[in-house]
């Protein structure tokens, strides 16, 4: 296992979070960076997937980028708080796994957990479980987890936090979510 990352330093702990749009797609900019200088991505997105017919553009576009590969781990839906049915736990038991082994792997120079910070405000995951993988990831692997309602200690437990702030959104005026645009 290579100890190091592509870029030949430890990977650091990037938060990717806040209100306002930009978190996700962040996350994929900065992927594209690395790839460019020939790091190795890997992109895990809890709580999406599901509709072939309407795929979100990242999926459509990195299928024709090799060594930045995605899983969709869902569940499919929206989970609104307190709804979340057994499937759905499943679901994150599943993506937590994979993130364990994505991490610890050494495989990849930089993996992303998309909407993880949502699985912990549902409670569907533990915010112990998430510093655990952390702990457990090889040294050159970097690390990006984005969602809204980072908890406080993995803000304390990151290197890099950045704080996307709603300050206008078409969907105040009605706008619905445009393809291309929010997926
Ligand atoms: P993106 O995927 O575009 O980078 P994001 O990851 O920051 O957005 P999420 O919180 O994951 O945003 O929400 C995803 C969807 O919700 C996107 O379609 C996004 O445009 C939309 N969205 C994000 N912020 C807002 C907001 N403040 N008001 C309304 N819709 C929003
Ligand atoms: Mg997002």
């Amino acid at each position: 296992m290579r100890q190091r990352g592509a870029s030949g330093r430890a990977g650091l702990v990037q938060v990717y979070t806040g209100d306002g749009k930009g978190k996700t797609t962040a996350a994929i900019g900065t992927g594209i960076r690395a790839l460019g200088h020939g790091w190795r991505v890997h992109m895990l997105q809890f709580l999406k997937g599901g509709d072939p017919l309407s795929p979100y553009g990242e999926i459509l576009a990195l299928a024709r980028l090799p060594g930045f590969t995605v899983e969709q781990l869902g569940p499919p839906h929206f989970v609104h708080p307190g709804s979340a049915s057994e499937e759905d736990r499943k679901a994150i038991r599943r993506g937590l796994e994979r993130a364990r082994e994505a991490l610890s792997s050494g495989e990849y120079d930089l993996v992303i957990l998309d909407e993880i910070n949502v699985a912990l405000q549902l409670g569907l995951a533990e915010v112990d479980e998430v510093l655990a993988l952390l702990d457990g990831k090889a040294e050159g692997t970097e690390v990006i987890l984005t969602g809204r309602g980072a908890p406080r200690e993995l803000i304390e437990r990151a290197d890099l936090v950045s704080l996307v702030e709603a300050v206008k959104h078409p969907f105040e005026r009605g706008i619905a979510a445009r393809p291309g645009i929010d997926y």
